[in-house]
């Protein structure tokens, strides 16, 4: 059985290829095997200088099919033009499952794209399966984190989004060159009603950026004040790591909401999590169950946390902290 699957490639601002395009490349890969017939296209949409450039990025994926629409009015982001260009090539080549990146461009293409076909969109997804038949299961959090539901849409194309650092990008070698198709552009979309003027960025402030952290050390009301987070603070500047948070303690008033981890806040996928303080409430285990070792420092015992825990530690933390930095310095 065929199924053709298409992921949105996104450009980001750097003119790189957002990195939940090839997690989702790789997450689709793995279907392959149940799936032979498995048809992995790409859009991506941009100037055709970006669009050229960009080109090698799809080597070594695994994918079949690369889409490319090209139009100097693709430079820059709108809703409207990219929406109808997709909509054109999509409505054409018939993919079954439509897949895109849940960024801020993702979120606000997708509903669109669905909307005009009239078919679902199964949004902010952690989790993705294809069935037996071919049909796209997407998992996602529901009523407030409390259950994870798992969906299955009955229209055609099935669409999701899928939040970034959930799946892990992984290369194959030797994997086959794909085909680039040039997608002619349809004309009417190319007058854009929209004009963007100038582009202002978000503070450069690097709090809060997850992207490539190797280790994050976040803390809980566990860690009390802004002091007793302070002191979490200089412990993750001594190990280089980047400082994450619960929304428990970005409420309380000790963490800045930037740093926040879980449904509300970032989805992260580090190395090495050191969870500080934290119970472990699923709305914020969400975000950080796919790290690839969790230790957590929690002086209950019973603390949910330590359920997903590579390496748990019971006790006080103000006590365990002191002394897991003397060791580090130490060794
Ligand atoms: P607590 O649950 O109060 O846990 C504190 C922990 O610290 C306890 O386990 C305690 O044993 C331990 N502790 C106390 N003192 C010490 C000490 N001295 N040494 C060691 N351990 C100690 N939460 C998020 O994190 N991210 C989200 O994105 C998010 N989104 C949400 C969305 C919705 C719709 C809802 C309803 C909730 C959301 N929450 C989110 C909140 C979530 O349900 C929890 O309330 C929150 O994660 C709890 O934060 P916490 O672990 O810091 O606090």
């Amino acid at each position: 059985m065929t199924i053709n699957v298409l992921i949105y490639a996104q450009i980001t601002r750097e003119k790189k290829i957002h990195e939940v395009f090839f997690e989702l490349v790789t997450k689709v890969r793995g279907f392959k095997e149940k799936h032979p017939d498995l048809l992995i296209n790409a859009l991506m949409m941009g100037d055709s200088t970006t669009c050229n450039i960009l080109k090698s990025e799809f080597y070594e994926y695994g994918i079949d099919n690369v889409y490319t629409i090209k139009s100097p009015e693709l430079g820059n982001y709108t809703s409207e033009n990219y929406a109808m260009m997709a909509l054109s090539l999509i409505k054409e080549t018939k993919p079954d499952i439509i897949l895109i990146g849940a960024t801020s461009q993702g979120r606000d293409l997708a509903p669109r794209i669905a909307c005009s076909l009239h078919t679902g969109l199964t949004a902010d997804c952690t989790e993705l399966d294809i069935n037996e038949i071919g049909r796209l299961m997407a998992t996602r959090p529901t009523f407030g984190g409390q259950l994870m539901a798992t969906i299955m849409c009955k229209t055609n194309p099935q669409m999701a989004t899928v939040r970034p650092n959930v799946f892990k990008k992984e290369r194959i070698f030797n994997a086959p060159f794909p085909k680039f198709i040039d997608y002619p552009i349809n004309e009417e979309f190319t007058h854009p009603k929209l004009e963007i003027i100038d582009f202002i960025p978000k503070n450069a402030d690097k709090l809060g950026n997850f992207d490539g952290a190797n280790i994050i050390v976040a803390g809980g009301k566990g860690l009390k004040n802004k002091e007793g987070f302070e002191k979490l603070k200089n412990f993750a500047d001594s190990i280089g790591a980047s400082i994450g948070a619960t929304r428990g303690a970005v409420e309380k008033g000790i963490a800045p909401a930037e740093i926040q981890i879980g449904q509300t806040g970032k989805t992260v996928h580090p190395k090495i999590y050191i969870a500080c303080g934290i119970s472990g409430a699923i709305q914020h285990t969400i975000g950080m169950e796919h790290s690839d070792y969790i230790i957590a420092i929690n002086n209950d015992e019973n603390a949910p946390i330590f359920e997903i825990a590579d390496l748990g530690i019971v006790g006080d933390i103000f006590e365990i902290l002191p002394e897991l930095e003397n060791q580090l310095k130490s060794d």
